[in-house]
């Protein structure tokens, strides 16, 4: 095997892509003497994060997404839900272009074949075990929501939850629920649960609001942040902490409404509610962690990448330390376009590694 892409959303779909495009055929179809790859995805179906996530993430409410390379979304409607909405594009694609992915394949482990003299990485999963030259980690952040270490937070007898887990507003109808975090998704789920219910908003800083609009070069920016602290090894950190929250017609709508009051964070968590820094409690039926994620990179364990502040370092989705894995939609290529981009850079990096092998 030449290739192994880990991860079956936008940029293993993109990875995949640029394979195909290059020559590299899928294992199952290839013959003697062709270069191969695979994609193993631990869903049980196409979509990538998408599928998971909640009803009311509407095609109005997402951030603006980027097809996938080469093939146009077809038109949707401001109105559906983007998990019902977005699988069946992704399904289309991979069979347009044949993409032959492997699932439900989970990947437990990537390590070194330290007695292959090929040097070849060894790519345990649930369903046996791939040996390839190159590794494309692409697994996202969806299966590694983040919640922060609050005193008391076993101790709180309402419901917790985080993001990843949100179903819909209605089962919070006339309770009174706090919600954790400064980023579009703890926004956006204030303004729909504020429908229904009482909310408190609670965030460590008071959120940086911005009037400008969040154009190319804001984005440049951004990125060229994220790329910086990825290359010094450093975690990612979530988008909102470099871009900031840009104001949206929904969110004014929201603050007009009296929804946007932020709460500091409290101090600690009781059975009954949140006891605040001041030593006023906030009485809680329930919280809502939208904290955000953490890259799902556990299974690279093996390779011993992560620095001591925690992150891996890479250059142009390449681990620094390991030349033979990339890391897409890992940082700066956190979102649809940077996980287009960054499948197709990696794959352009393996061609010209071969071709100075073979020169
Ligand atoms: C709520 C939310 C809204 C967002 N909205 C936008 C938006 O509007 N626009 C935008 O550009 N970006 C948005 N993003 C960012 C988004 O994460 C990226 O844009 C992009 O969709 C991520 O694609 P991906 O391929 O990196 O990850 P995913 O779509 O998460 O795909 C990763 C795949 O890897 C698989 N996987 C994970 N671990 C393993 C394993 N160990 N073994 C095998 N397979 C594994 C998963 O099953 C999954 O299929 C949003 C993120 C969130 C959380």
């Amino acid at each position: 095997m030449d290739v192994v892409v880990i991860g079956g959303g936008q940029a293993g779909l993109s990875a995949a892509y640029h394979l195909r495009r290059t020559g590299f055929v899928p294992v199952r179809q290839a013959a003697e003497g062709d270069r191969t790859f695979v994609v193993l995805d631990a869903n049980d179906r196409a979509g990538g994060a998408w599928q998971h996530r909640w009803e009311s993430l509407r095609m109005a409410t997402v951030n603006g997404i980027h097809e996938l390379p080469g093939f146009a979304v077809p038109p949707l409607g401001d109105d559906e839900s983007s998990r019902d909405a977005l699988p069946p594009y992704f399904a289309a694609y991979e069979q347009r272009f044949d993409l032959d992915v492997q699932r439900p394949v989970r990947v437990r482990a990537v390590r070194r074949a330290d007695d292959d003299p090929a040097g070849r990485l060894v790519v345990d999963t649930d369903r046996g075990s791939w040996s390839a030259r190159y590794v494309i980690n692409a697994t996202g952040t969806w299966t590694r929501p983040f919640l922060p270490h609050y005193p008391g937070r076993d101790r709180f007898a309402g419901r917790q939850l985080h993001v990843a887990d949100y179903v819909s507003a209605t089962e919070f109808t006339g309770q009174r629920v706090g919600i954790v975090g400064a980023g579009i998704s703890a926004v956006q789920l204030l303004d729909e649960i504020s429908r229904v219910a009482d909310t408190v908003w609670f965030t460590r800083r008071e959120p940086e609001w911005s009037d400008e609009p969040f154009d190319i070069p804001a984005r440049v920016a951004a990125i060229a942040g994220v790329e910086e602290r990825v290359r010094r090894g450093l975690p990612p950190g979530s988008v909102i902490s470099v871009t900031g929250m840009h104001w949206t017609p929904w969110a004014r709508a929201a603050q007009a409404r009296g929804v946007l009051v932020r709460h500091p964070m409290f101090a600690s968590l009781e059975e009954g509610g949140a006891r605040m820094p001041d030593g006023s409690f906030e009485p809680l039926d329930a919280i809502l962690w939208a904290t955000g994620f953490r890259a799902a990179v556990d299974h690279l364990a093996p390779l011993r990448l992560r620095t001591p502040e925690g992150g891996i370092r890479a250059a142009d989705s390449r681990a620094l330390d390991e030349p033979r894995l990339f890391l897409i939609g890992y940082g700066p290529s956190q979102s649809t376009i940077g996980a287009n981009r960054a499948g197709r850079d990696a794959v352009r990096a393996i061609v010209r590694d071969e071709a100075l092998l073979t020169a």
